[in-house]
């Protein structure tokens, strides 16, 4: 059986101002800087970009952003693209998070697009899927899900599949304080590892990670993160400070 390295991402959303950003990830690196049992991500907002960046250099932790424009340059105001993040040595960029899709409008298509341009640019996808409440309770969870895997991964190769981490997130549960039950949750995940499998292949769908994210903290980590298909977590409030993003990390690394 593969055995997946876990993988804890955190979210910062729009939150801290650049010095603020890097105090949290001094305070990171401080912590769990060196260890190397569990992969972890920071995603600052762009104007920390850079400077986060440079104070975690030399550490284990790695630099994502939290979104991106397709095309490579041009005239699109307010926008920053794929070459413009590899720049400043973004290894990873947040796509098709749920509050793009519902409050900036982003649609499965368009996201597809930026998975596209990051893969070609060599950065990693960490590639959001989730449905709604009314959608849990009209029972088609798995079908909304299907169908943003389907049309968000059309077009990806089989040797770029690879360098993807999916993330499920239910949208109910993301900032609520609401958390989907390890059930709910390894449901989707299992059932997200078997539409990999079709869609590229077995062995590919063992290799990706699948993140869980919705109001995951200390307490219900340990849980979620013993379950077979859930390989980590997309964190977005605890990530905030430093001493939960590090239990978080310390959570994912008891084997
Ligand atoms: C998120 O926004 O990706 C997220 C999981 O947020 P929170 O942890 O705050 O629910």
């Amino acid at each position: 059986m593969i055995s997946r390295k876990k993988l804890i991402a955190g979210n910062w959303k729009m939150n801290k101002t650049s010095a603020d950003a890097v105090t949290l990830a001094r305070d990171l690196v401080g912590a769990i800087g060196k260890q190397s049992d569990v992969e972890v991500i920071v995603c600052p907002p762009f104007t920390a970009i850079e400077s986060v960046g440079k104070a975690i250099e030399g550490s284990n932790l790695k630099l994502g952003a939290q979104n991106m424009h397709f095309e490579a340059s041009g005239a699109f105001t307010g926008e920053i693209s794929a070459p413009m993040l590899r720049a400043v040595f973004t290894t990873h960029v947040i796509l098709g998070h749920s509050e793009r899709r519902t409050l900036f409008g982003e649609t499965d298509e368009l996201i597809n697009k930026k998975v596209l341009a990051a893969l070609k640019n060599q950065l990693r996808p960490i590639f959001c899927v989730g449905e709604t409440l009314a959608e849990r309770e009209a029972a088609s969870t798995l079908k909304v899900v299907q169908t943003q895997i389907e049309l968000g991964l059309e077009g990806v190769g089989k040797d770029q599949a690879s360098s993807i981490v999916v993330a499920y997130e239910p949208v109910w549960a993301i900032g609520t304080g609401k958390v989907a039950t390890t059930e709910q949750a390894q449901e989707v995940h299992a059932f997200i590892r078997g539409l990999l499998a079709k869609l590229f292949t077995e062995a590919l769908a063992q290799k990706v990670r699948i993140l869980y994210g919705g109001s995951m903290k200390p307490a219900n980590a340990p849980e979620l993160l013993s379950q077979k298909d859930i390989d980590g977590g997309l964190i977005g409030g605890a990530s905030l400070e430093a001493r939960s993003f590090v239990e978080l990390v310390n959570a994912a690394a008891v084997k």
